[in-house]
């Protein structure tokens, strides 16, 4: 198998030489294993995280050792009588090309229901993530104004299509006019507003004349500053993620956001939840699929995928979507399908 390590634990921005690439022999089958050949490698914001050793809801890659990743393989061996060579699978392979498997934890992915990479995303975790969210936190009623950011990102996409499903109006915040038109003119989001512009705090107050009911947090930073005040009162923010912060290290230099925060939490009855996807994965995951398989077939799901090509592309790819050079779901094409 071709691998890439975790090489060093990076300070602020990610660098190429983090990362290291290893080849290594792979052992012989025994019964009951599979191996597998990666398709497909995801690539996501919670790696920073994996990468830092500080203490977090899961355990940091070690040095020298593989890193994390959601992956869609082709079963290339079997000695499983569960699997046969050929089945597609969704796993976490992480960043390698081949890895051998005793079958826990395989998910099954048919190919004619959607195309296999989707499993990665719109019928995977980033879309679980989006859909447990919005259901268990952010609870849009019609008519609510539901704003995301990173929206043209796998979350945040569905988050506004989800939202629009429900009979919600979608807001979304996003990097470049490219992205915002792609939203409203492909995704059906009722307004979008970029995030670098000078005036966005203005232009997100006017794309939002009823203020917010639930705005799902994937950023932080500056945008949170301009969301804040147009806050509704009992609005819901479930806390999903901060990627403006994963390259800060030690003191922030920014404004401090505590009291403002604080302030309008408790002024406006506010509900700020932070949920790790997994915790409702067991529970919810299944009508997930169901819902959102349903969805995919009628046409009302649309995506996007950022497709880089070859396991030597991820350390350049993931270090970008940091900063938002992605335009969509991020993967690495490993081999061919
Ligand atoms: P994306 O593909 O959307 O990539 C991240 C995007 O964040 C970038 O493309 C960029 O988009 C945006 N971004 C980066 N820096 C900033 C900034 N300073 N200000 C505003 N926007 C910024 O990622 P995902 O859809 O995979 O993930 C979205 C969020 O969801 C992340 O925070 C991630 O950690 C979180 N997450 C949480 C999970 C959970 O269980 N809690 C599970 C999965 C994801 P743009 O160009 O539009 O600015």
């Amino acid at each position: 198998t071709t691998r890439i390590v975790l090489a060093n634990r990076p300070k602020g921005r990610p660098q190429p030489t983090d990362f290291r690439t290893e080849t290594a022999e792979l052992p012989e089958l025994q019964d009951g294993q599979v191996l597998l050949e990666t398709l497909y490698l995801s690539l996501d914001p919670y790696m920073r995280g994996r990468m830092s050793a500080a203490k977090s809801y899961a355990d940091p890659v070690e040095i020298g050792a593989v890193m994390v990743g959601g992956t869609v393989a082709r079963v290339a061996q079997s000695r499983n009588a569960d699997w046969n060579e050929g089945d597609i699978v969704a796993c976490g392979n992480g960043w390698q090309t081949h890895a051998i498997s005793s079958g826990a934890g395989l998910r099954r992915v048919d190919p004619d229901v959607a195309p296999p990479s989707t499993a990665l995303h719109v019928l995977g975790m980033t879309g679980f993530t989006a859909w447990a969210g919005l259901g268990n936190i952010g609870k849009p009623a019609k008519g609510e104004t539901v704003a995301v950011a990173a929206a043209s990102g796998p979350v945040g996409s569905m988050v506004g299509q989800i939202a629009k499903l429900r009979g919600a109006r979608a807001v979304g915040i996003a990097g470049g006019a490219e992205k915002c038109a792609y939203l409203v003119n492909e995704l059906g989001f009722d307004a979008a507003v970029d995030h670098r512009a000078e005036d966005f705090p203005q232009r997100l107050a006017e794309a939002c004349p009823d203020g917010i009911d639930v705005y799902f947090e994937n950023v932080g930073g500056p945008v949170w500053d301009a969301v804040l005040p147009l806050l509704n009162l009992y609005a819901r923010v479930p806390v999903c993620g901060i990627v403006a912060h994963y390259n800060d290290h030690g003191e922030t230099t920014g404004p401090d956001r505590l009291p403002g925060t604080m302030g309008a939490i408790l002024s406006r009855s506010l509900t700020l939840r932070g949920f790790i996807m997994s915790e409702f994965m067991e529970a919810q995951m299944g009508d997930f699929l169901t819902e959102a398989s349903a969805w995919v077939a009628e046409g009302k799901l649309h995506w996007r995928e950022d497709m880089v090509d070859g396991l030597d592309a991820a350390p350049e790819a993931f270090i970008g979507m940091l900063e938002g050079k992605n335009f969509g779901k991020l993967i690495v094409k490993v081999a061919d399908l």
